[in-house]
Parts: C-alpha cells; sequence; structure tokens
C-alpha cells in the first residue's frame, strides 16, 4: 500500500473532463514531481487529495483510508494532509508565530504553551526564528511562503501537497524556499510537488509525473525523465524547456 493513492480519478467541472482516470500513487518518504502544461489538471488533482474539490469517479485514499468518500472525516482528514499555494494567505493581524499556532490551538485543542515551542521550533526550522513577531506586511514574498510552510507543518501531516509554491515570488527569493523544501524532503517528508522549477525536480524529485490534457501521461524517475524520456508528450515538453 502506498501512503497516497489515486486511483481512475475523474473531475469534471460541469461538462469539462478535467481529471481522467488518474492514477498515481505516492509512496512514503516519496517527493512526487507533478509537471505539465497550463490547464492541464495539476492543481485540480491536488485540490481533490485535500478534498478542496469533489471527484466524480475513482478514489483517493491515504494511508489505505478513504479521502473521497462522502462519509469520510474530512476534518480528521485535512489535518494529515498538509497543503501550500501560490499564494500563502497568511492571516494579515497576525503574527508569523500566530499565524503557526492557530491550527494547532484552534483545532487541535492544542495549549497555547506547548503550540508557542513548536512554531518557534518550526519557525526555526524554515530560517524565521528572528521573524516570529513579524506581520504577514513585514515580511517578503519568500518569508512569508516560509511561514505558510511552517504553518502547514504545525498540523504534523502525514503528506505536503505544494502547488507552485515559488511562482509568485521575486526570482530572487525563489532559492530560499526551495532550499526549505529540499531540507524537507531530506528529512523523509512525502511530497506531491506541483512545480515549474525544472533543477529542483530533477535533484530532489524521486519521480517525475507529467500531466497533458487530464492524464498522467509519463511517469518516470528525473534521470530517465530528463534524459531520455520514455514518451513523445515527454520528449515535447522538454524540447519546449530548451
Ligand atoms: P493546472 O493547475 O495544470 O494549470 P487546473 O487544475 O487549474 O490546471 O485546471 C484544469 C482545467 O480545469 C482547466 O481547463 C481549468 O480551466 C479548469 N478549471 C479549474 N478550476 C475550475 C473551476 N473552479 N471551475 C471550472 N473549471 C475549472
Ligand atoms: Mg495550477
Amino acid at each position: 500500500m502506498s501512503l497516497l493513492e489515486f486511483e481512475k480519478v475523474n473531475k469534471y467541472f460541469g461538462e469539462t473532463h478535467v481529471l481522467k482516470d488518474v492514477d498515481l500513487n505516492v509512496e512514503e518518504g516519496e517527493v512526487c514531481v507533478i509537471i505539465g502544461p497550463s490547464g492541464s489538471g495539476k492543481s485540480t488533482l491536488l485540490r481533490c487529495a485535500n478534498r478542496l474539490e469533489e471527484i466524480q469517479g475513482g478514489e483517493i485514499r491515504l494511508a489505505g483510508e478513504s479521502i473521497s468518500d462522502p462519509k469520510a472525516d474530512i476534518n480528521r482528514l485535512r489535518q494529515r494532509i498538509g497543503m501550500v499555494f501560490q499564494s500563502f494567505n497568511l492571516f494579515p493581524h497576525k503574527t508569523a508565530l500566530e499565524n503557526v499556532t492557530l491550527a494547532p490551538t484552534k483545532v487541535k485543542g492544542k495549549d497555547e504553551a506547548s503550540a508557542e515551542q513548536e512554531a518557534k521550533t518550526l519557525l526555526d526550522r524554515v530560517g524565521l526564528s528572528a521573524q516570529s513577531g513579524s506581520y504577514p506586511n513585514q515580511l517578503s514574498g519568500g518569508q512569508q511562503q516560509r511561514v505558510a510552510i511552517a504553518r502547514a507543518l504545525a498540523m504534523n501531516p502525514r503528506v505536503m501537497l505544494f502547488d507552485e509554491v515559488t511562482s509568485a515570488l521575486d526570482p530572487e527569493l525563489v532559492g530560499e524556499v526551495l532550499d526549505v523544501m529540499h531540507a524537507l524532503a531530506d528529512e523523509g517528508m512525502t511530497m506531491l510537488v506541483v512545480t515549474h522549477e525544472m533543477g529542483f525536480a530533477r535533484e530532489v524529485g524521486d519521480r517525475i509525473v507529467l500531466m497533458a490534457d487530464g492524464r498522467v501521461v509519463e511517469d518516470s524517475p528525473p534521470e530517465v525523465f530528463f534524459e531520455n524520456p520514455k514518451t513523445d508528450r515527454g520528449k515535447q515538453f522538454l524540447s519546449k524547456l530548451l
């Protein structure tokens, strides 16, 4: 059994079929990188894994337990799946530290003191121990995104989903966020990462999954995908990067 499993997942927006029989398994400790052209269904796939979207066919499971079942305990499952988006969505009137302690205290009922202790450790881990008292508008985009990562980690998730988390950042701030994700991967976090950062994909990814038009069209180790892709779609995608 894989930690996160997508089995024959189908998703429609009205008449539009956006995920077509998607099969994808993410193993515990694995970094699975999803790439593909805009509109291919990458964000929708991640959003379905967190039940931000419902699916119309197939099943998504975390550690064997159905996420997509209408009877699933969504709040409990969401605690086990951390998600970070392109837009950081921090609470503007809360400090970095408060952004990180909010869910553990409000959702998990953790006491303030231990939540704060853990939040400090997490902010330290993302290189922001000096900024714990800062408000989002006092932080750079890269710092805000690192707070968002710390906030997701505060729920102690089994798997982390990242959807183009560096796409909105100024180029000089991209590296600091990728470094945090790299460290997280090295610590063994299971990660499903949508990104256009091919250097990161190649270096940190255990697998490269290429999506096109709602389907997984190639699923290869990075050395295969970037050296000698198995499919024409893979070759086509690579040739456009050069
Ligand atoms: P990607 O992240 O790969 O760029 P998306 O998952 O955002 O692709 O989108 C896949 C397809 O689903 C696109 O055709 C997009 O227009 C459509 N889509 C995404 N979200 C919605 C929505 N909320 N309502 C209708 N169509 C949507
Ligand atoms: Mg997207």
